[in-house]
């Protein structure tokens, strides 16, 4: 038994070789069935639009029958099936915006990232004040805040005249002290 070719929209086998292959892919029968599976899965919403922009096909309203079949150019939705169809587009899209609104995963995703859009702000801010005071001279009153209150050395108070390397420096001569700059 040779190889056997088997399709899946006609639900059809038949001996496999090209010009078989090549005969039924190419065919009315096929063509009919690989639309029909694929309208079966075509969008409600996109089968109402192209039906709609056709014209009725008054051979099939009328008598229920049409020769061109799927392949007609002309529409073989009645307003029943058209109103039918948009009826379950509608629902479609409602349960769609349900589905958006009332996902507590997505709530709480917002939250986080709410959450984490003021941290990020917060920590900029912080950051941005650090790096102003960083780069800006140290105010003189905070500098002289820093300053402790040095105190003559307890073993030299009874020292007469003690020298000037040893006295305790005056708030008044660190602020107008020059530094040198290492670096
Ligand atoms: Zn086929
Ligand atoms: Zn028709």
């Amino acid at each position: 038994m040779g190889k056997r070719y088997y399709c899946d929209y006609c639900n059809k086998s038949f001996a496999d070789n090209p010009v078989s292959r090549k005969t039924h892919l190419s065919g009315v029968v096929h063509a009919q069935n690989k639309r029909a599976h694929y309208d079966a899965f075509r969008d409600e919403e996109e089968i109402l639009r192209d039906e709609s922009n056709k014209r009725p096909c008054r051979t099939f309203l009328s008598s229920g029958q049409c020769k061109f079949g799927d392949r007609c150019q002309y529409s073989h939705l009645t307003n029943d099936d058209k109103a039918h169809l948009a009826e379950i587009v509608n629902h479609k899209r409602k349960l769609a915006e349900i589905k958006l609104q009332d996902t507590p995963q997505d709530v709480e995703d917002d939250s986080f990232i709410q959450s984490l859009d003021k941290w990020t702000k917060k920590r900029a801010e912080k950051k941005a004040q650090e790096d102003s005071a960083k780069d800006g001279p140290i105010p003189k009153q905070t500098f002289s805040a820093a300053i402790p209150d040095y105190q003559l050395a307890e073993c030299l108070t009874s020292v007469v005249n003690p020298p000037p390397s040893l006295l305790p420096p005056t708030k008044e001569e660190l602020l107008n002290a020059e530094y040198a700059e290492w670096g």
